[in-house]
């Protein structure tokens, strides 16, 4: 039976996703193992975190700025914007250095299982970024899932009165496929062969 303290980080650490609590406990004895070195590091990552993280307010990524650093960079192309469903999706998407418009994070996606409904998601901020002018493009880039595709589909609809050009990823996304599990090649060839949605 560990200690209060041991058991009260080991469920802190459970709740992560993709860690169960016997990862969570795994982990626990790594960082006890390596007190000296690993967890200084770790509690002064955590500690920056706490301290600069904040939500972009034009396109709702985390950064340590706000606008973040995608919105406020001159050479990107504000002309283009790229729908994706979390902010995990943008990190992966920006890693394949391909995209250089700006993105969009909806916060999750359209769910009726879930009881995920649009004025839950971050559209109403999408829909007036482009009704001020100036986007020619939209890429829908939600996951090869049913909601996500569900979503893409709404947003596609509630855009179709603006005039510009709505694609999203090409197919060749493995079905069920989550962006953020995809090797930078694959994701670069889907941004590469987007096409209009149809
Ligand atoms: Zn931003």
């Amino acid at each position: 039976m560990a200690s209060q303290e041991i058991e009260t980080l080991a469920s802190a650490l459970a709740r992560l996703p993709g860690l169960g609590p016997r990862s969570a406990r795994r982990a626990v004895l790594w960082l006890v193992k390596r007190r000296e070195q690993a967890l200084p590091q770790l509690l002064d990552a955590l500690e920056a975190v706490r301290d600069t993280l904040v939500e972009c307010e034009i396109c709702g990524n985390v950064d340590t700025r706000n606008p973040c650093a995608i919105c406020a960079d001159p050479r990107r192309d504000a002309k283009a914007i790229c729908v994706v469903e979390e902010v995990a999706d943008l990190w992966a998407l920006d890693r394949s250095r391909l995209f250089t418009g700006t993105y969009h994070v909806l916060g999750g996606r359209l769910s009726a299982l879930d009881g995920v409904r649009p004025e839950d998601l971050n559209i109403a901020a999408l829909l007036a970024r482009v009704e001020q002018g100036g986007v020619d493009e939209v890429v829908l880039a939600m996951n090869a899932t049913l909601e996500g595709q569900t979503t893409a589909h709404y947003i596609a609809e509630r855009l179709e009165d603006f005039p510009l050009r709505i694609t999203q990823l090409a197919h060749g996304l493995p079905v069920g496929g989550e962006l953020d599990y995809l090797d930078e090649g694959t994701l670069a060839q889907a941004l590469r062969a987007r096409r209009p949605l149809g």
